[in-house]
């Protein structure tokens, strides 16, 4: 079932949301050669729970051990922190966080370069970030959900990568995953149709080579087969009547 948010369900996840950019500019600003994925873990938790009211979404979650999910290099998502990770000059580490507020939760992630990377690794971090933006501007009402991945699928395949298909967007609110799942291709005009007051965590999963992943043995990390780089940026938005409005963020008003 799609739920559709009230105005104070907005504003409280907007609230989560804002607490989970500063969590990812936090984590963003920690990053670097040395650091342990377990480092971020805690700072990030720490961080969160600093703020009343605010858990992370994550941690519990389908049982899982975190408050982060770190993937690095052709991880794709759901890498769990540990202190044996030990980031290195050159890695790319995609950091996935959920928020949740008075029963009602966030979702964002972004990948950031660890020390210095190569051009071609920017350009994946670039075009991902692109892939999202697109998608984002096509979560309007009376539009549908495979206009978001149509959107997504035709910026990142025109830049020469691909999309991962087994893992999808999802609505989100009371629930962390909930109707509907928003994946990162389709057609236009297909799927469940777009109306105001839904709240949708879109996120592309680029591969910089094949499509193709395959989970681990540790049941959590999921890779590209093929051993290539993948990036995953993602919002939580609202659809409003005047279009979407992104809620994992700061709004520009508290940064001037
Ligand atoms: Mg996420
Ligand atoms: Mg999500």
């Amino acid at each position: 079932m799609i739920t559709i948010k009230s105005a104070r369900e907005v504003e409280t996840m907007a609230a989560a949301g804002r607490i989970l950019a500063d969590t990812l500019a936090l984590m963003a600003g920690h990053v670097a050669p040395g650091v342990t994925t377990q480092d971020l873990d805690r700072i990030a938790e720490d961080f969160i729970r600093s703020h009343p009211g605010a858990r992370p979404s994550f941690k519990g979650l389908y049982d899982f051990p975190a408050s982060l999910c770190t993937s690095i290099n052709h991880e794709i998502v759901h890498g769990m922190p540990s202190s044996e990770r030990v980031l290195e000059d050159g890695d790319i580490i995609s950091i996935d966080c959920g928020v949740c507020l008075e029963g009602l939760h966030a979702d964002s992630a972004t990948t950031v370069p660890v020390g210095e990377v190569s051009e071609d690794v920017e350009r994946l971090l670039r075009v991902t970030r692109e892939a999202l933006d697109s998608g984002i501007k096509q979560a309007v009402a009376g539009n549908h959900v495979g206009d978001i991945g149509h959107a997504v699928q035709k910026i990142a395949e025109g830049a020469g990568f691909s999309v991962v298909r087994e893992l999808v967007g999802h609505g989100i609110g009371t629930s962390f995953h909930e109707e509907p799942q928003v994946p990162n291709y389709g057609k236009p005009s297909r799927g469940a149709r777009l109306q105001v007051g839904m709240t949708l965590a879109i996120e592309p999963m680029v591969n910089a080579g094949r499509p193709e992943i395959r989970t681990l043995d540790d049941k959590w990390t999921v890779v590209t087969t093929d051993g290539s780089l993948s990036a995953h940026f993602e919002h939580t938005v609202v659809i409003e009547p005047e279009g979407p409005r992104i809620l994992t963020t700061v709004p520009a008003a508290a940064t001037a």
